[in-house]
């Protein structure tokens, strides 16, 4: 059993949007040759729609909202890929899947280089030290030199460059790439992005048929790669395990050219399960005994099952159709008969999953991110956030009877994760928080379809939100009189301060220093 978790590799893809994440998605599930021909992924551009794209906003928009999983074996292991939405709206769920997984791949657009949502990402990815490997993409466009492009990701992302392979010319002059590790050099052909390719390699960097092949190019690519040798890290595994060094390979997602050489290391290199801390002790992978974590909840991928889906991962042991389980939260045993997977879509029921899989349970309003499943053993999962909002709205309903309805209705999507709600201390407002603007909209499109509540968001002057926390309950008990105004509870019922302004909050941090004014809160 812990063989076949040993063979999972569990990973996600860290971008800005429009770097390529979709597209080389789209390559690696080709390369697994979970689909013929690629394309079908998504067709934000073409009318087609994307198969990890499920809710109607997502067609209608165009862009990916929720978290997919996609499996598919390669090289005699199991690749577990974690879809992380791309618009900066989805970040709260684009971070709690980060914690979900073992290793993750970054994209960068090599005409643009470090832009500002993977600082982002990596700042998350840092929590935890999750190694990353780096995909320098869009060779086929005229790019920034690659040689400050990897002194950017060192400068700016603070990790050590280790470039695996090194691209020969751009744009229309885009050659291939040289495989520094191997000796090789595989050439670049336009117009096979679609299929997979058969390789045409040459060995050896010093052979003449190089100069034949590219001419002038030969050359510069033996003087370029002198200094670029001389100048970088050389790959290790180690310091790559550990996060301080990242392994480089160049290519184009969208000709599907670098992304075999690439995914080939990856598997390889990228860490099996890792072990993961709860509040009483570290939990390894090739424990026998089942556990997991709720990441991400998520509704209606299917129109056809208007259920909720809870995203487990799972940390140790393995999943059997029909097993028990106990949901540590509730103190409860639960059967589950009828976990899923999900294939770009497709739901199809499993019989078995392992450590660093990803399970989908059927939820029926009791599962919430951050509850750990267990065989028996009493502990929790930690270091699953909730982001503290940074938009606010006030909700008013169009038919003030549905009242009941709209808490109910609130109170399941802040479970979610799709929005948080406040209820002020001094007023029957509901106030709603999010991290990117969009989510009011997914709020409002599904209180109505699911909930038939029609609603309005008002402006409110809330600025920031801190969840509070003190161990002098005198203390606190004097902060609530005092404050009670700028006070609220949150969708689980914790204590959160709602601050007017920033200035507002300095002044009240300041004002009671021995209380804890947190920005995360821990599921
Ligand atoms: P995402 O927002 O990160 O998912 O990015 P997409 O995969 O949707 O790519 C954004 C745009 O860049 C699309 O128009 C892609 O066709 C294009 N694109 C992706 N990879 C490449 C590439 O290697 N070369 C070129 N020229 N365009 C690319």
């Amino acid at each position: 059993m812990s063989a076949e978790s040993e063979l999972r590799r569990t990973f996600a893809i860290i971008s800005h949007p429009d770097a390529g994440k979709t597209t080389i998605t789209e390559k690696l599930l080709l390369l697994g040759q979970k689909i013929q021909e690629a394309g079908t992924v998504k067709g934000k551009k073409s009318g087609k729609h994307a198969t990890s794209d499920w809710m109607e906003m997502e067609k209608q928009r165009g862009i990916s909202v929720t978290t997919s999983v996609m499996q598919f074996p390669y090289n005699g292991r199991v690749v577990n890929l974690l879809d992380t939405p791309g618009h900066e709206d989805f970040s709260e769920d684009t971070y709690r899947t980060l914690t979900a997984v073992d290793s993750a791949l970054m994209v960068i657009d090599s005409s643009k280089g470090v832009e500002e949502r993977t600082i982002k990402l990596m700042e998350v990815c840092r929590l935890r030290d999750t190694p990353i490997v780096t995909f320098m993409n869009k060779l086929d466009r005229d790019i920034k030199d690659p040689i400050e492009l990897m002194d950017e990701v060192e400068e700016v992302l603070n990790i050590k460059c280790a470039p695996v392979t090194w691209p020969i010319g751009m744009g229309k002059q885009f050659k291939g790439v040289y495989h520094i590790l191997e000796d090789k050099v595989y050439f670049y052909k336009t117009g096979q992005g679609h299929i997979i390719q058969d390789e045409d390699i040459l060995d050896g960097l010093d052979n003449p048929e190089l100069d034949e092949r590219i001419g002038s190019l030969a050359q510069d690519l033996r003087d370029e790669l002198e200094l670029v040798l001389g100048a970088s890290h050389e790959f290790e595994l180690e310091a790559f395990l550990k996060g301080e060094l990242t392994p480089v390979f160049y290519g184009t997602a969208l000709g599907n050219f670098g992304v075999t050489q690439m995914l080939n290391h990856f598997v390889e290199w990228a860490p099996a399960p890792l072990s993961r801390m709860t509040d009483v002790r570290e939990v390894k992978s090739s424990e026998d005994k089942f556990s997991g974590f709720i990441f991400k909840i998520q509704a209606n991928m299917d129109p056809q099952h208007r259920d909720r889906i809870a995203f487990m991962r799972i940390c140790s042991g393995n999943y059997q159709k029909g097993m028990k389980m106990k949901h540590v939260r509730l103190n409860r045993d639960v059967q589950v008969a009828n976990a899923v997977t999900f294939l770009a879509g497709d739901r199809s029921n499993l019989e078995n999953a392992y450590a660093g899989d990803i399970i989908g349970l059927h939820n029926h309003g009791t599962i919430q991110i951050g509850d750990t499943f267990t065989s028996g053993e009493v502990f929790k999962f930690s270091g699953i956030p909730n982001f503290a909002p940074e938009l606010f709205r006030s909700v008013r309903l169009k038919d003030p009877l549905k009242n009941k309805a709209l808490l109910k209705g609130l109170i399941q999507l802040s479970e979610e994760g799709a929005t948080q709600v406040f209820r002020p201390f001094n007023s029957n407002e509901l106030i709603l928080g999010a991290v990117g603007i969009l989510q009011f909209d997914v709020v409002a499109h599904r209180l109505k379809d699911e909930y038939k509540v029609n609603c309005i968001f008002e402006s409110v002057s809330v600025n920031t939100a801190r969840w509070v926390e003190c161990d002098d309950e005198k203390m606190l008990e004097e902060f609530k009189n005092k404050a009670g105004v700028n006070l609220a509870l949150d969708g689980g019922d914790n204590l959160t301060y709602l601050a007017p302004t920033r200035v507002n909050l300095n002044l009240t941090e300041e004002r009671w220093p021995d209380i804890r004014f947190n920005q995360t809160r821990e599921h």
